[in-house]
C-alpha cells in the first residue's frame, strides 16, 4: 500500500544515506563503506510518521545521466513528484556534497537539508552554523548525525511541517555573468517545451547549456531551437574559454565556495581524515599497494579455505551424510518404492548436499570481506588496481566482482550490480566467470592426481592463470569490437577509513547466507532432480540400473563426438562436464558415479579416457566454459535478458572450446 506522502532519501555516495534510511525506517538494508552499494532504490514507511514512504535512492555526485545511478534518481524525482526531497549532505565534505543540492534544488521539489557526520566535526574541533546556510541556500537545514541517531526527530519535525505547507523553493540564481546569459536566453526558447513536458525550466536549460542529449530528446525540440541553443552556448564557450560543462561546474564552485566561507569555521582537517590520509600513505603506496592487497587477499584465502572453511565443510559434510543416512533408513522402512527413494537420495540429497557443504565458506568469506568493505579498504584497492584494468577497457570498480569471481561467481555477478555504467557492469559479468571459483577446485584435485601427481602446484597456477589470461584477451576482444569507447572515468572519491560495525558485517553475512541457501533450495533441487532423472531412465523411461543406457549417456556420446578435436572424446566426460552445469563439483561426483569404485578405479578410469595432454586440455575446458546454471541464474537477472545472457554463456563455451582445441592440436605436435 503506497502512504499518502513520499518522500524521497537523496544524496553523495557515502554521505550516510543508507543508514538514515535504516534510522528512519527501522529496516537493515546494507550499509557499506563502499560508494556504490545502493544501486536499486528501496523504499520503507517512516517509523515516527506512518503516512509517509521513503525512498533510498542511489549515490550519485551530479544529475548529469552519465550514470545508471544519476537516471534512476533524476527519473524518479521528475516522475513520481516526490512531496519534499531529503538531501543528506556530509558535512566533513561539503563543497562537495553541496554541489549535487544546488542541481536538486534546481528540479523545484520542496527539499530540507540533513547535515550529517555532524559527530565528526565536532570531533574535529571545527563547526558549522547551520541557521547562517540555510539563510544563504533558501531551504532548512537539519545538523544530524545518522550513525548516533542525533537530530533525527528535528528533521521529520521539519518534514512533517513541509509537508503541511508546502513552499515555494527559492529561484536559486546562482549563476553569474556570460552563463547566466545563456541560462536565461535557453530558458526564454525551451519555456513552452519544459511546461508541457512538465520539466523543470530552469534544470531544463541548465541542462542543455551542459550539453545534455536526454534532456533535448524530452523537449522535443526543433531543429532551429536546437542550433540556436548551440549557438548561445558556442559564444558562451568562446567568451569564457572553456568547454560548456566547466563554465557550469565552475560557476556552482565559486558559489558554493562562497557559502561555505561564510559558514563553515574550519580550524582542523577532520580527524578521520587526517588518519585515513596517514593509512592511505602505504595502502595506496605506488609500488606497495599492490603487493599489500595481494598479501591480504592470500591471508583471506588461506584463513577462508584451508583454516576454517575445510574444517566446517568437512563438519558440515558429516551432518549432511548422517542425516542422508538416517532418511534412507527411513524411506526403505517404510517401503518407499526403489526409484522413489534413489530420486530424493541419490538425485536430491546428493544433489543439494554437495552445494550446502560450501554453506561455511561462503560465509566465511563474506564475513573477511564485508570487513575489507565497511572498513574503507576496497575502495582503495579499486582505485590502486584502475589503471591495469582501463587497458582492458574496464574501470577498477570492476576488479571487485572480479575478485570474488575466484571464491564463487554467483555474488561476483551480483556485485557487479555496483559499477555505474551499463557497458562496464555487462563486460564485467561476462568476464567474471573466467575467475577460477572454489567450485572447480575438486576437478582440479582429480586430475592432478590422476594426472599430475608430481606438479599439482605448478598445474594448478597455470590453470587459474589461463582463466585470467583468456579475461586479459577477451576484454581488449571486446573493447575493440561489441563493448566500444571508454570506461566511465573512475570518479570515486576514497571515503575515510571507519571501524567496521559488527552489526552491518553479520548483516551482511546474513544476506549471503540466505541467499545460498535460497539457490540451494530452487535451482540446485530442480537442476539435481533432472540429472538424476536424465542418469536413471532410458528414451523409453524404463528405469535403469545401468547408466551407459541412460538419456544422459546417449546425449552424452553425441556430444562426445563434437569434443573429439579436444582430445576427449568420452561420453562420460562430456556427460561430466554437462552435469557441471548444474554446479562444478558435480563434474567429480558425475564421474565417480559413472566410473563406479574407489578412487584407484577412478584414476584408472580417468587414464584409460585421456592422455595426460587431454586432460590439460579437459582441466582448461573446465575453467573456462559456461558456469554453472546458479551463475547463469545470476547472469540473466543482472542483465535482465535472456538474449544477452545466453550470448553470454555461449562466448564463453565458445573461448573454452577454442583455447582447449588449440592446447590439444597444438601440443599434439610436440608430445
Ligand atoms: P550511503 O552510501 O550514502 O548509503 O552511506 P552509508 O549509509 O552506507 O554510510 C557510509 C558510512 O558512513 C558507513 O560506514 C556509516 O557507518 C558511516 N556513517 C553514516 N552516518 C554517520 C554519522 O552520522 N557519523 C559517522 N561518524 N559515520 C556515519
Ligand atoms: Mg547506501
Amino acid at each position: 500500500m503506497m502512504s499518502q506522502v513520499l518522500l524521497a532519501l537523496a544524496g553523495n555516495q557515502n554521505s550516510g544515506k543508507t543508514t538514515l534510511f535504516n534510522v528512519l525506517t527501522g529496516s537493515n538494508q546494507h550499509v557499506g563503506n563502499f560508494p556504490g552499494v545502493t544501486v536499486e532504490k528501496k523504499i520503507g514507511v517512516l517509523k515516527e510518521y506512518k503516512e509517509a514512504s521513503l525512498v533510498d535512492l542511489p549515490g550519485i555526485y551530479s544529475l548529469s545521466p552519465y550514470t545508471s545511478e544519476e537516471i534512476v534518481t533524476r527519473d524518479f524525482i521528475l516522475q513520481e513528484h516526490p512531496d519534499v526531497i531529503i538531501n543528506i549532505v556530509d558535512a566533513t565534505n561539503m563543497e562537495r556534497n553541496l554541489y549535487l543540492s544546488l542541481q536538486l534544488m534546481e528540479l523545484q521539489v520542496p527539499m530540507v537539508i540533513a547535515l550529517n557526520m555532524m559527530d565528526e566535526v565536532e570531533k574535529s574541533g571545527n563547526s558549522i552554523d547551520v541557521e547562517d546556510l540555510s539563510k544563504q541556500l533558501g531551504i532548512p537545514v537539519v545538523a544530524i548525525s545518522a550513525a548516533r541517531k542525533q537530530g533525527i526527530s528535528e528533521l521529520i519535525r521539519v518534514v512533517k511541517r513541509m509537508v503541511k505547507h508546502p513552499m515555494e523553493m527559492p529561484k536559486c540564481d546562482f549563476c553569474k555573468g556570460e552563463v547566466h546569459r545563456a541560462i536565461h536566453a535557453i530558458a526564454h526558447i525551451v519555456e513552452d517545451h519544459a511546461q508541457t513536458v512538465g520539466v523543470p525550466l530552469r534544470f531544463a536549460a541548465t541542462k542543455l547549456v551542459e550539453g545534455d542529449l536526454k534532456m533535448q530528446e524530452a523537449l522535443a525540440l526543433h531543429e532551429d531551437d536546437v542550433h540556436i541553443i548551440e549557438d548561445i552556448v558556442m559564444s558562451m564557450e568562446h567568451a569564457l574559454e572553456t568547454d560548456r560543462e566547466a563554465a557550469l561546474a565552475d560557476m556552482r564552485y565559486t558559489y558554493i565556495e562562497g557559502i561555505c566561507k561564510k559558514s563553515v569555521h574550519k580550524v582542523n582537517e577532520s580527524y578521520g581524515q587526517r588518519r585515513s590520509e596517514q593509512i592511505d600513505r602505504l595502502l595506496t603506496h605506488r609500488y606497495l599497494g599492490i603487493p599489500i592487497f595481494i598479501l591480504i587477499m592470500f591471508l583471506i584465502f588461506y584463513l577462508t579455505f584451508a583454516l576454517f572453511g575445510a574444517y566446517l565443510q568437512g563438519w558440515m559434510e558429516e551432518g549432511i551424510d548422517l542425516f542422508t543416512v538416517w532418511l534412507s533408513q527411513l524411506l526403505y522402512q517404510s517401503g518407499v518404492s526403489a526409484w522413489l527413494c534413489a530420486l530424493i537420495i541419490d538425485g536430491i540429497c546428493t544433489g543439494v548436499g554437495s552445494v550446502l557443504s560450501f554453506l561455511p565458506i561462503i560465509v566465511i568469506l563474506f564475513f573477511f570481506l564485508s570487513l575489507l568493505e565497511d572498513s574503507g579498504y576496497m575502495a582503495r584497492v579499486a582505485f590502486v588496481m584502475d589503471k591495469s584494468l582501463r587497458r582492458i577497457g574496464l574501470s577498477g570498480k570492476s576488479f571487485v566482482p572480479m575478485l570474488i569471481g575466484f571464491g564463487c561467481s554467483v555474488p561476483a555477478i551480483m556485485s557487479a550490480r555496483t559499477l555505474s555504467s551499463e557497458r562496464d557492469r555487462k563486460m564485467t559479468i561476462l568476464l567474471t566467470p573466467f575467475m577460477s571459483c572454489s567450485a572447480k577446485l575438486p576437478i582440479y584435485g582429480m586430475i592432478t592426481a590422476a594426472f599430475f601427481p608430481k606438479h599439482s602446484a605448478l598445474i594448478l597456477i597455470s590453470v587459474y592463470l589461463l582463466g585470467i589470461a583468456v579475461a586479459i584477451i577477451s576484454g581488449f576482444l571486446l573493447k575493440h569490437t561489441v563493448f566500444q569507447g571508454d570506461s566511465i572515468p573512475f570518479v570515486m572519491e576514497l571515503p575515510a577509513y571507519r571501524i567496521p560495525a559488527f552489526k552491518s558485517v553479520l548483516l551482511h553475512m546474513w544476506e549471503k547466507a540466505k541467499d545460498f541457501l535460497h539457490r540451494a533450495f530452487t535451482i540446485i533441487f530442480v537442476a539435481s532432480i533432472l540429472i538424476w532423472f536424465l542418469q536413471s531412465f532410458d528414451w523409453q523411461l524404463n528405469y535403469i540400473d545401468d547408466s551407459s543406457k541412460s538419456i544422459l549417456a546417449s546425449l552424452g556420446s553425441a556430444l562426445a563426438k563434437g569434443l573429439a578435436p579436444l582430445g576427449f572424446d568420452d561420453w562420460r566426460a562430456a556427460t561430466a562436464l554437462v552435469s557441471g552445469i548444474s554446479a562444478k563439483e558435480s563434474v567429480v561426483s558425475t564421474l565417480s558415479v559413472l566410473v563406479g569404485g574407489g578412487e584407484g578405479d577412478l584414476y584408472a578410469a580417468l587414464q584409460s579416457m585421456m592422455t595426460p595432454l587431454s586432460a590439460y586440455a579437459f582441466l582448461s575446458f573446465t575453467v573456462l566454459y559456461m558456469p554453472c546454471v546458479a551463475a547463469f541464474a545470476a547472469t540473466r537477472r543482472e542483465l535482465g535478458s535472456w538474449k544477452e545472457a545466453l550470448l553470454t554463456i555461449g562466448y564463453q563455451t565458445l573461448s573454452a572450446y577454442v583455447v582447449a582445441m588449440l592446447i590439444y592440436q597444438i601440443g599434439s605436435l610436440f608430445l
